[in-house]
């Protein structure tokens, strides 16, 4: 029989989906895949809640509902200054990951070359791939990842289409700085590319740092497409909406790739999403600040552990060195050990290179979107652990 789609065929299941299955039939604290473990806020919820009975339930509008559209528009003046259309600049999706997908695909054609900083996010390259693109990876060095400007630079060619940019960035928790974002900049002016910016933890950053979109900087307004979710705006990870923000002109091809995906998205959560970007200052700074406690809480009892902590400045996610433990094994037996033996689950994070020959073998990243007490237990089970390897 003729043989299905190549780039998808050759895949396995996310080491998402595997590790939580591994951590479930162990009965492990799952520190691997990055969700809260609570139910978000109770009054967006009420207000999806309220949605759905009063209706309309039927197909909303396909570019979203104008109540979050105008939602999104006023978030982007409110946060970052930046002025957006909401009719013609604002799309809503099923999750971040669609509007990737559509953004990926509505831009790349064939033979074209998108930029992706490693480690990454698993959801770029195959979708940059079914669309008949070539994803070139660079990579950002442990333990501060900071962008390597030169290897950058040489990454563009007459082939460069777009760069992925994710800030703050998963699995690392790096925040780019402005600097950075200068001459990512500089390199899309001198290439005529553009940027997918994931910026899905865009409040989700700690003290001392900000997140800066890349779309605000000069000449980059028309250049970004910023991609939003609710998700981890409002910890309501099983809502899937996401939003793209950009400029018309490529806005409008990103659209009919939407429109052949998902088309439209559940207006009950679009409303309740609505709703929730129109809350107060407190909402978003208290978001923020409750995981910053949660960060150092997890830094803490790792390092407790034993492990060597990596600096951390958003998302949900912190990253050991599990070297000073005297493992002996890759980065992928050390989260299974750990899972089965410690009873806590990790993501292993050479999962997050295109060539796991190129990627760090010594770190594992472990989320903190926990609650207080899960994350405290979950830190005596690692130590108790590395009390018995020796450590
Ligand atoms: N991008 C990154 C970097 C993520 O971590 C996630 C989380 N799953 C997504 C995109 C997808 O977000 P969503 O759940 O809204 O599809
Ligand atoms: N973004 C989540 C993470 O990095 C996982 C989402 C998923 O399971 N696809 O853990």
């Amino acid at each position: 029989m003729k043989a299905a789609n190549s780039v998808f065929s050759s895949l396995g299941t996310t080491i998402f989906a595997t590790m939580s299955a591994l951590a479930a039939e162990h009965g492990a604290i799952n520190l691997g895949q990055g969700f809260p473990d609570d139910e978000g806020p109770d009054d967006v919820r009420a207000a999806a809640a309220k949605a759905i009975l009063e209706g309309p339930n039927q197909y909303p509008p396909m570019m979203g509902l104008p109540a979050l559209r105008q939602a999104v528009a006023a978030a982007n003046k409110r946060f970052y200054g930046l002025d957006i259309d909401w009719q013609s600049e604002v799309m809503v999706t099923s999750g971040a990951t669609e509007a990737l997908a559509d953004c990926l695909i509505g831009l790349l054609n064939p033979g074209d070359e998108a930029i992706v900083l490693e480690p990454a996010y698993d959801s770029y390259k195959p979708v940059i791939e079914a669309a008949g693109a070539k994803a070139v990876p660079v990579s950002l060095e442990p333990p501060h990842w900071s962008l390597p400007l030169e290897s950058l630079a040489a990454a563009f060619s007459a082939k460069t289409k777009l760069i992925v940019l994710n800030t703050p960035m998963n699995p690392t928790g790096k925040v780019f700085t402005r600097a950075e974002l200068d001459a990512i900049a500089a390199l899309l002016i001198r290439h005529d590319a553009y940027a997918v910016c994931d910026e899905v933890y865009e409040h989700l950053v700690f003290s001392g740092h900000r997140h800066i979109p890349l779309m605000t900087l000069p000449g980059m307004r028309e250049r970004c497409l910023r991609i939003g979710s609710a998700g981890k705006t409002f910890s309501l990870t099983g809502w899937k909406v996401g939003y793209v923000t950009g400029p018309a002109h490529l806005l409008q091809t990103v659209a009919k790739t939407h429109q052949f995906v998902t088309f439209t998205t559940p207006p009950a959560l679009q409303s309740a999403v609505a709703f929730g970007l129109a809350k107060d200052d407190a909402y978003f700074a208290g978001l923020a600040a409750s995981l910053e406690a949660k960060r150092d809480r997890l830094a803490k009892g790792l390092a407790e552990a034993g492990l060597d902590v990596l600096p951390t400045d958003g998302t949900y996610f912190i990253s050991a060195d599990f070297r000073s433990l005297g493992f002996n094994g890759t980065d992928d037996e050390f989260c299974r050990d750990i899972t089965m033996k410690a009873k806590v689950g990790a993501i292993p994070l050479s999962a997050f290179y295109a060539d796991p020959a190129k990627a760090p073998q010594h770190l594992a990243r472990f989320c903190f979107c926990k609650q207080d007490a899960i994350l405290t237990e979950a830190s005596a089970r690692l130590k108790a652990y590395t009390k018995g390897q020796g450590a």
